[in-house]
């Protein structure tokens, strides 16, 4: 099975390619992001505190994560892709994903469905600690500004109000969490390929991560 494994900061553009790529390959896409997101989510409506690892990992192993077809995510049997984008799961998401028991129960869960298939794998640790033997690796970037501005469009087209500063503030808080926590911090692997985005619209992206996953692919077989 082939895994490209898709890792970077909030707002770098991953999804976005992961998504195209998974697409253009006929390849599965798996979102990480959005399991811890659902755990986050599952947090906040039940009340466990964000700092009670052990609560946290029996959540997310009773949650039963699960991805449809057509890309929706279940947790606790609902459909929660709505919920995991509100502003305050993202404030909370970076305090629950740093628990090693909450990663080591999603961890098993995303090791199985990356087993299975050949599948795109987006998120912070993919690259390192899920998929070390990854054929392809990119760490995909921008500037904090670009970022802000990128993740501040996505909420308003969803209906949110936000503010631009707080989006940055925000953006800038949640990678400095998920870069300095002590369990699979977001890093770029040794080997992985980068990606700077902040000047590039997707279709460049797009045409740059192809040429990657091409030289690596093709220097494999
Ligand atoms: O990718 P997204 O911004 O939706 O990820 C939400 C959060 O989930 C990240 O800020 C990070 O705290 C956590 N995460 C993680 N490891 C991954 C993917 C996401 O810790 N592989």
């Amino acid at each position: 099975m082939t895994v490209i494994a898709i890792d970077g900061p909030a707002g770098s553009g991953k999804s976005t390619l992961a998504r195209l790529l998974a697409a253009r390959l006929g390849f599965a896409y798996l979102d990480t992001g959005a399991m811890y997101r659902a755990v986050a989510y599952l947090a906040l409506r039940e009340g466990v505190a964000t700092d009670d690892g052990a609560s946290l990992a029996a959540l997310a192993r009773e949650a039963r994560i699960a991805f449809t077809p057509d890309g929706r995510i279940v947790a606790a049997e609902r459909d929660v892709s709505a919920e995991i984008r509100r502003p305050v799961v993202s404030a909370a998401v970076s305090e629950v994903s740093a628990h090693a028991e909450v990663r080591a129960v999603l961890l098993d869960e995303q090791r199985r469905i990356g087993a299975a298939q050949d599948v795109v794998i987006e998120g912070r640790d993919i690259g390192t600690v899920v998929f070390p033997e990854a054929r392809v690796k990119l760490f995909v970037t921008a500037t904090p500004t670009v970022r802000a501005e990128r993740r501040r469009k996505e909420l308003i087209a969803g209906g949110e109000h936000v503010d631009a500063d707080e989006t940055l503030q925000a953006i800038v808080a949640r990678d400095a969490y998920d870069s300095q926590r002590a369990v699979a911090p977001l890093r770029r692997a040794a080997d992985a390929v980068e990606l700077d985005t902040s000047s590039l619209g997707i279709d460049q992206v797009a045409e740059a991560a192809r040429e990657i996953v091409l030289a690596r692919l093709g220097a494999d077989s």
